[in-house]
């Protein structure tokens, strides 16, 4: 799925004198590796940008296993790590199963496992490191969790006086357009050298000794793309936010259809932490709205944009020149574009909610998030569910702008960002983390799925080996 990554790992290895199928993205376990049995792949790699990607890795070294396909197993993307290769997805393969940190590593690990002389030292040096994370692992799932209704007992108490609750300033959903060059001031370049495995921060990557060369000369080229895809206007940006009057009902998140509470919009439920550490309290974004039995007028807002519209035919149009770079240069500037609009909207949003009229901040304070409020995005740590997306699509009726889920819940186009916001001065990001049992089977039953399904979208976050 992790589209970028995967072309700059293809790139990277088509230079260094590998021939490379790419697949594409969302392909199915079947089709990889009947391509790979076709095409006598000497290594299959998977990339992964969200959390469902994760599990479905496993399902391929599962299938591997079955189909005794002994080809090394590659893995990448965002999401992706040493540990959950070594704890997840390698026991599952008798393979070689090789996490892949960052593309420039691939030429290096392709080599080693492709040479007769380094691959067992090679394959011994992997194991042990993948049986020494396992061991790292098994001690940290041990460490116990408390049971979810202490953890709900060890709620936070916040204020919901007049000045920490937002009444909705309009109810509904809104749809809009905005011109690009609207958003090129909102972008965060940092991330834009990240996509290219330049980590550093910007402006100051330009001047590195090391990286400063490379830096400047991608950021020229990036600037030219971008001058183009905004004076040609080659990419849309769209899309659609909204507030509705809104409180917490135990840890589900109500939203209102109107100001009067009379039926409900909207309820998400929400998870909550179930790690102590010391007296501090077990979060859950259910906290940061006025309990329905308050009476506070509290209200929340919801939010999808896309810059990616017109992405597709772009990159297309390169790739018919043969020009990767600019194809993956276009993506890249898209996600920017969809961050950027995020950043954007979000500013709107709290000048509307009152709270951020008299705002001024730097891009700095900006891309920093230095205001009053958050904007949890699902799949992320606060709220790492991502099957509530068709929730929050729905309310938004965020596919009339263009903006879709996939079957895994990834949003297309990928150049999309989509949340909530929340408005509490307390508000702040934090990670669930590990949870029981005992709250999946409540979390199930509020959301009407069986707990099997349940576990299965919430794998990376079960404190528990769920029974098979
Ligand atoms: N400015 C960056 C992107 C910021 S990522 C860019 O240009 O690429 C930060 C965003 O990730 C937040 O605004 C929020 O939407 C999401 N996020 C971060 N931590 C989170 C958490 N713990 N829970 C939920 N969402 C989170």
């Amino acid at each position: 799925v992790h589209d970028i990554g995967k072309n700059i790992v293809g790139v990277v290895l088509a230079c260094n004198g590998y021939e490379i199928v790419d697949l594409g993205v969302m392909v199915a376990c079947d089709k990889i590796l009947d391509a790979a049995e076709a095409e006598e792949a000497d290594v299959i790699g998977l990339s992964g940008l969200i959390t469902p990607s994760l599990d479905e890795m496993v399902h391929v070294a599962r299938e591997m296993e079955r189909r005794g396909i002994r080809r090394p197993l590659l893995i990448g993307g965002a999401t992706t790590s040493r540990q959950h290769t070594a704890v997840k997805i390698a026991p599952a393969f008798s393979g070689s199963t090789v996490h892949v940190l960052d593309a420039s590593r691939a030429v290096g690990v392709v080599a080693s496992l492709l040479s007769d002389e380094q691959r067992p030292a090679f394959d011994a040096a992997n194991d042990s490191e993948q049986q020494r994370l396992r061991e790292a692992h098994g001690s940290a799932v041990a460490r116990p969790l408390i049971p979810y209704d202490d953890a709900l007992a060890r709620r936070p108490k916040l204020d919901f006086g007049p000045d920490s609750v937002s009444a909705a300033p309009f109810v509904g959903r809104r749809a809009f357009e905005v011109p690009l060059g609207e958003l090129v001031d909102w972008i965060d370049w940092t991330f834009f050298f990240h996509a290219w495995e330049l980590k550093g921060k910007f402006p100051k990557i330009l001047d590195d000794p090391r990286q400063g060369a490379a830096a400047r000369e991608l950021y020229e080229n990036g600037q030219t793309l971008l001058r183009r895809i905004v004076g040609e206007k080659l990419l849309t940006a769209r899309g659609v936010y909204g507030f509705w009057p809104a409180n917490s009902d135990g840890d589900d998140l109500v939203l209102w259809t109107d100001a009067a509470r009379s039926a409900e919009a909207a309820r998400f439920p929400m998870l909550r932490q179930q790690r102590v550490t010391d007296d501090k309290p077990c979060l859950s974004l259910a906290d940061f709205v006025a309990p329905v039995e308050s009476g506070a007028s509290d209200s929340v807002g919801a939010f999808a944009v896309t810059a990616g519209i017109g992405t597709d035919a772009l990159v297309k149009r390169f790739e018919a020149e043969l020009d990767d770079y600019q194809a993956i240069l276009t993506k890249a500037l898209a996600d920017r574009l969809a961050e950027a609009f995020a950043e954007w909207l979000h500013a709107k949003v709290r000048r509307e909610w009152g709270y951020g009229a008299g705002e001024s901040l730097s891009l700095e304070d900006r891309i920093a998030e230095r205001y009053r409020g958050i904007r949890p995005a699902f799949g992320y740590p606060a709220c790492p569910d991502h099957t509530e997306k068709p929730r929050l699509f729905s309310l938004l009726d965020a596919p009339a702008q263009g903006i879709t889920l996939t079957e895994h819940f990834a949003m297309m186009p990928a150049a999309s960002v989509s949340g909530l916001y929340f408005a509490h001065p307390d508000a702040r990001y934090f990670t669930v983390g590990r949870v029981g049992r005992d709250q999946v089977e409540a979390y199930a039953a509020r959301k009407g799925m069986t707990i099997t399904e349940a576990e299965r979208w919430l794998a990376p976050n079960l404190g528990y080996e769920p029974a098979r």
